[in-house]
């Protein structure tokens, strides 16, 4: 924002900003097209040769208000909304891939980016090799083949809660001539800003913290507008030889810093129409205002719960990159020196079975395939989204077959904490 805002600030007062006479509240352009007075014009645009909305399946100007909110909360230089995260962190790697080429994909990654990469991204002909974000750079440097384009990880993993050595990672990557893409969701940019540790490119499942209501389902790319495409353009061709679907531009020539973007909107929303609802993009607008407070109180929340929980004789193990005594506690306050999230895990002494008593007996916290809102929540993901993996792939994924995902809401802390006790009672 123009003025060097906070980050309060930016969520209230970036986006739309109104001028004399028009509605205070950001609009919902509720149209699938738009209309212009020459069949000239309209040639223009879809030459990219002047800018401006055609058709919803490609842009809509509500979209791309809250997409420069977005865009300004990380520090980016372009930004879009996608209709989920899935489909912002599937564009965020096609974008830049395509048959015969490779990802490297770190191990702890969300499930549902786990089966896109390993399953249905390999049957489109691109290959990935999964690596443990904890491992030495050397070892992890070995994933790296000639014909890798990206490297892809999460600021803290869902739900193994493993914070990501931004700096080891973006190093890796350009050491290597390609991107490192971070998927932000869970720290949000309240709480950490990857580009700030070198990464180019950051994704969001906007159905979330963003949102925070668990109203929509929703994503949104940012790119960074850093990473140099043309230093390889033998790498990225998409983005730096001429575009024969929109007359032979190229986009790093034409749009320089938004070149990242413009070619997905352009091209991926075109063809694949991933595009989030203008009513889903209001709703998230609203989301964004209360970001940063709720943000503070789902840190404060998780984190006297996670105290709680590790002082209980029933609890085995507590992971919450919040406390001391967690692994990843010195990374966390380098990265995210005000809070990580509000997911927890742990394990109770009496294993699985006792995991599923216990959420069974829970009255407040409720059982949703479904995390980071309001309202707490809780899952056990090697019987719910993991379900799909392997009991190899879930330990690479540091999921063990007892871990509980606590998801902390915005309700008292005595209450949450009072309902754990007495389900706990009954295991
Ligand atoms: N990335 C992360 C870290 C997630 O937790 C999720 C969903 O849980 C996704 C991406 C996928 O997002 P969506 O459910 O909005 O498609």
């Amino acid at each position: 924002m123009e003025n060097n805002y906070k980050k309060e600030t930016i969520c209230i007062q970036s986006g739309w900003k109104p001028v004399n006479g028009q509605p205070r509240v950001l609009p919902i352009i509720q149209s699938t097209t738009f209309k212009y007075d020459t069949s000239e014009q309209m040639g223009r645009l879809f030459d990219l040769e002047e800018s401006g909305y055609f058709y919803t399946r490609l842009q809509n100007p509500t979209n791309d208000f809250v997409a420069q909110k977005i865009c300004e909360l990380e520090g980016g230089a372009a930004a879009m909304l996608t209709s989920s995260g899935q489909a912002a962190n599937y564009y965020a790697v096609f974008n830049i891939c395509e048959a015969g080429d490779h990802v490297v994909l770190s191990s702890t990654v969300y499930g549902g980016t786990f089966n896109l990469l390993t399953v249905t991204m390999k049957k489109m002909g691109i290959q990935c090799t999964v690596v443990d974000p904890d491992a030495p750079e050397e070892e992890i440097a070995k994933a790296f083949q000639e014909n890798t384009k990206c490297v892809l990880a999460e600021t803290i993993a869902n739900p193994a809660l493993v914070v990501l050595d931004i700096e080891k990672f973006a190093r890796l990557a350009h050491s290597h001539q390609v991107p490192l893409i971070v998927d932000n969701t869970f720290a949000t940019p309240i709480n950490c800003n990857p580009f700030l540790w070198g990464a180019d490119i950051v994704t969001h499942s906007t159905t979330k913290y963003m949102d925070g209501h668990a109203m929509c389902v929703g994503g949104a790319i940012v790119d960074s507008g850093n990473f140099d495409w043309e230093s390889c353009p033998e790498k990225f061709p998409g983005l730096t030889t001429p575009d024969d679907s929109y007359h032979g531009i190229t986009y790093t020539k034409k749009f320089g810093k938004a070149a990242y973007i413009t070619k997905a909107t352009a091209q991926l929303m075109r063809d694949l129409g991933s595009i989030q609802a203008p009513q889903n993009a209001f709703l998230l607008n609203i989301g964004l205002e209360t970001l940063p407070l709720r943000m503070e109180r789902h840190c404060a929340n998780a984190l006297a719960v996670a105290e709680y929980l590790e002082s209980h004789d029933k609890v085995a193990w507590v992971n919450y990159p919040g406390l001391k005594s967690s692994r990843y506690y010195e990374l966390a306050k380098k990265y995210m020196p005000k809070g990580t999230c509000g997911v927890i895990s742990f394990g109770l002494k009496g294993g699985r079975k006792a995991a599923e008593k216990m959420m069974d007996h829970l009255k407040l916290a409720a059982i949703v395939t479904h995390v980071a809102d309001a309202r707490t929540c809780v899952l056990h993901p090697a019987s719910h989204t993991h379900r799909q993996m392997t009991d190899e792939q879930l330990v690479e994924a540091g999921v063990a077959p007892d871990l509980i995902r606590f998801s902390v809401g915005l309700e008292h802390m005595d209450d949450i904490i009072a309902d754990l006790e007495q389900a706990l009672r009954e295991v």
